[in-house]
């Protein structure tokens, strides 16, 4: 008997993540069949990941020794962000992956946010509170003994290349169908559905349902389809982007460092095989010449290091879900990677369609659920995203002034939290009340605004009176993270895998 299909097309990180997520959750009913175009190839970059990346290996039961090694992976415990601010005492923070130590030591930073927005000069930089800020300045690793009893989240850096083809082993393992063909026509029914895909041979491909993995060519969303997209451009500015890759630390850090340059910023993420750095910036305001110029300038590349440039599409479709066509990965949206959040929204939106698809909830009212839902997630982080460049206080160019000075409109939920910050009002009341807690907690949302030092200024602060203080310790804190790090191997013996194949 012939058995009902889902076809993925594209086989970058999305399609294969969506085809095992569907192999997994449905591949006993359904020939789940991915078509990819060699011709075509995939982006082949991002390389930073959320600890959502975790949950996903977890929930196929892949071995995290094997795929890190496999895509020559390192942990990551979260981000410096270095020269965003000019203010003294802020050019630089951290914003880490959540712990359990931070939801004690959060509230301390809470506390004095409160004191010195209200003018008082205490301490409210963010780094000193953060346990994985702690472990990733001492180069250990994140991964705690299985009889630890906190919890320490954390994310990767990988190759995204080997990501793609580690993940096609897998699917091919696991029973998901593979086809190379270049897909250069859609066949759709009088319903408006999706009845077919046809490659450049004339070959159809039939199937009851579609999983848009193509990339930013959106070949069914899209092109097909003519979903609207709704562009960021107006308030995330940058479009472009210039990579390097550059030899291996000795010792890789758990962070990704991210600095600001003059017209955007870079990335420097390591991999056990390389250092790979980008520059994302907004062409409005440089050239593609001059900013490859200035990424070798910070990397210390020279004319011997290949660079690759790259545009970028930078907003969502209206809907993701339309008809019988799932739009997930770079087809659906992007939201420039600055914290890294692509893959774990595609993650978000395959999870969302297949606990919909098992119910059987298929229906216009479910997509509606859906297509508002994945939109909210991505508006939300574009929010998060944008305070970056909102609360920047450098004055080196142009674009950094008009970053700050001429953003375009921000969200009604921007707007709440920025008056409730300078008003000194309850923030992590604020964020439930609109539900913007999800895609960054309360704790990312004290990071950035404490990090990037968006307090009165320093000149204008007064002594805090005894009562004000919280009797917050800090000698206390560092000894405290300092006597759990014991359960911490360094980063590099962690990489030091058991090389174990178990899938392969
Ligand atoms: C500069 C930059 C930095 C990034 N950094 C990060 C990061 O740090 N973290 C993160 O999570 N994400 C990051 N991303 C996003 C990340 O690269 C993507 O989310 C991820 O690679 C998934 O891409 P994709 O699979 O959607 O598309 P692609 O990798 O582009 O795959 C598209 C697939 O579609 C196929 N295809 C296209 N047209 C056809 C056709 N006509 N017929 C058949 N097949 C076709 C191609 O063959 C390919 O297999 C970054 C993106 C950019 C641009």
């Amino acid at each position: 008997m012939n058995r009902k299909k889902l076809i993925v097309v594209g086989g970058g990180t999305a399609g294969w993540m969506a085809a095992l997520m569907l192999q997994k959750a449905v591949g006993d009913s359904w020939t789940i069949e991915l078509i990819e175009s060699s011709k075509r190839g995939i982006i082949g970059v991002g390389e930073g990941s959320t600890p959502a990346l975790k949950s996903f290996f977890e929930d196929l039961e892949i071995p995290e020794d094997e795929w890190m090694q496999a895509c020559s992976a390192t942990y990551k415990s979260g981000i410096t962000f270095d020269r965003w601010s000019e203010k003294s005492g802020f050019t630089s923070y951290f914003h880490p992956f959540y712990s359990h130590f931070d939801r004690d030591h959060a509230k301390a930073l809470i506390h004095n946010s409160h004191l010195r927005r209200s003018g008082k000069d205490v301490h409210a930089h963010p780094d000193v509170f953060s346990y994985n800020h702690y472990l990733a300045k001492n180069r250990l690793s994140p991964v705690v003994p299985h009889h630890f009893p906190f919890e320490v989240q954390y994310g990767y850096h990988f190759d995204a290349g080997l990501l793609a083809q580690y993940l096609k082993k897998v699917a091919l393992i696991r029973g998901v169908h593979h086809r190379d063909a270049l897909i250069t026509e859609v066949d759709l029914s009088t319903s408006g559905d999706i009845a077919a895909v046809i490659d450049e041979k004339g070959e159809r491909h039939e199937g009851e349902w579609f999983i848009d993995c193509s990339g930013f060519a959106a070949l069914l969303i899209g092109d097909t389809l003519k979903t609207p997209f709704t562009s960021y451009a107006d308030t995330l500015w940058n479009d472009s982007a210039v990579t390097l890759a550059m030899p291996p630390d000795a010792e890789p850090p758990c962070e990704t460092v991210s600095t600001a340059l003059k017209n955007g910023w870079a990335w420097r993420i390591p991999l056990q095989s390389r250092v790979g750095y980008g520059y994302v910036y907004s062409s409005r305001y440089c050239t593609r010449e001059e900013a490859e110029e200035e990424l070798r300038a910070h990397a210390g590349a020279d004319a011997s290091v290949d660079a690759r440039h790259l545009s970028m599409n930078i907003g969502r479709r209206e809907e993701h879900w339309v008809k019988n066509c799932v739009a997930v990965g770079l087809s659906q949206g992007f939201i420039e990677p600055l914290e890294a959040t692509s893959l774990a929204l595609t993650q978000q939106t395959i999870t969302r369609f297949i606990h919909a698809f098992r119910e059987g909830n298929t229906g216009e009212e479910f997509r509606e659920i859906f297509n508002t839902s994945v939109n909210k997630s991505y508006d939300d982080v574009r929010d998060y995203i944008s305070v970056h460049f909102l609360t920047n206080s450098r004055t080196d160019s142009q674009y950094w002034v008009d970053s700050r000075e001429k953003p375009g409109p921000a969200s009604k939920a921007l707007s709440a939290v920025f008056s409730c910050w300078f008003d000194n009002g309850d923030l992590p009341g604020l964020l439930k009340h609109l539900k913007i807690d999800g895609a960054y907690s309360n704790f990312s949302w004290h990071y950035i605004l404490c990090g990037m030092g968006v307090f009165p200024a320093a000149e204008t602060l007064t002594s805090p009176s005894p009562k004000d203080l919280s009797g917050i310790d800090f000698e206390q804190i560092r000894d405290f993270f300092a006597r759990c790090t014991l359960n911490h191997q360094s980063h590099i013996e962690a990489l030091k895998f058991s090389g174990l194949k178990r899938l392969l």
